[in-house]
């Protein structure tokens, strides 16, 4: 009686499962189409006439910014729920203010600019800037830009400094920062940020910093 009793109370759950099932079916693209993707923006530094900083073996910044930005946008555009614009696709180039233009027509909630730094042949590690607003886009950023230094930190000394003033983060009104990935003068870094793993680590790191933030904002 017990078997017979679960065989019969088997049937209204199968046929609730598969009322469940076609309903999802059709719902499912509704959903999809009016829950717009979270748009990063992920802005390679520099390009064609403008090389950036050069390294002592000869490595440009905006070969390695546009390699880091590449492997971010995948990582990105791989994630549920996101997606990313990149500000330049190629080796040409685009002046500061296209840049941020790119980012807000396509609706970017995000600005994440990538570049390599010169300095003293000493100097090594990775540098977040972000510019020292009181508002709450300059909190967020703050916040962003907290997230991808702790997460950069498992590969390099970083750290975050609030004292920027680039044209990038002054013009656009999204939390925005500006990672310079590591320093293309010293000769030890010019053969990391020139070597593909370590590109892919760090636009990793950069990744999980976003995530780490998105996740603390509740979104
Ligand atoms: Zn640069």
């Amino acid at each position: 009686m017990m078997i017979l009793s679960h065989r019969l109370q088997w049937k209204p759950v199968l046929a609730a499962v598969m009322a469940g099932f076609f309903l999802s079916a059709l719902v499912g693209p509704v959903q999809a189409a009016v829950k717009r993707p979270f748009l990063i923006a992920v802005d390679p530094g520099h390009g064609g006439k403008d090389p950036g900083a050069i390294g002592c073996q000869g490595a440009k910044e905006k070969n390695v910014t546009l390699a880091i930005a590449g492997d971010l946008a995948r990582l990105i555009d791989r994630a549920r729920g996101m997606r990313a614009v990149l500000t330049r696709k190629g080796d040409y180039y685009v002046s500061l203010r296209n840049r941020t233009r790119i980012a807000l027509r396509a609706g970017a909630k995000l600005f994440v600019s990538i570049h390599a730094d010169a300095g003293p042949p000493a100097w090594r590690g990775a540098t977040v800037y972000t510019q020292s607003l009181r508002d709450a886009t300059g909190k967020a950023s703050d916040s962003l830009a907290d997230r991808i230094t702790q997460q950069l930190r498992r590969i390099e000394p970083a750290r975050h400094d609030r004292r920027a003033d680039f044209v990038v983060l002054r013009t656009a009104r999204i939390p925005s920062v500006l990672v310079e990935t590591g320093y293309i003068t010293n000769p030890a870094q010019e053969r990391e940020l020139t070597n593909r793993g370590f590109q892919e680590r760090i636009a990793a790191a950069i990744f999980r910093g976003i995530q780490s933030y998105l996740a603390g904002r509740g979104g």
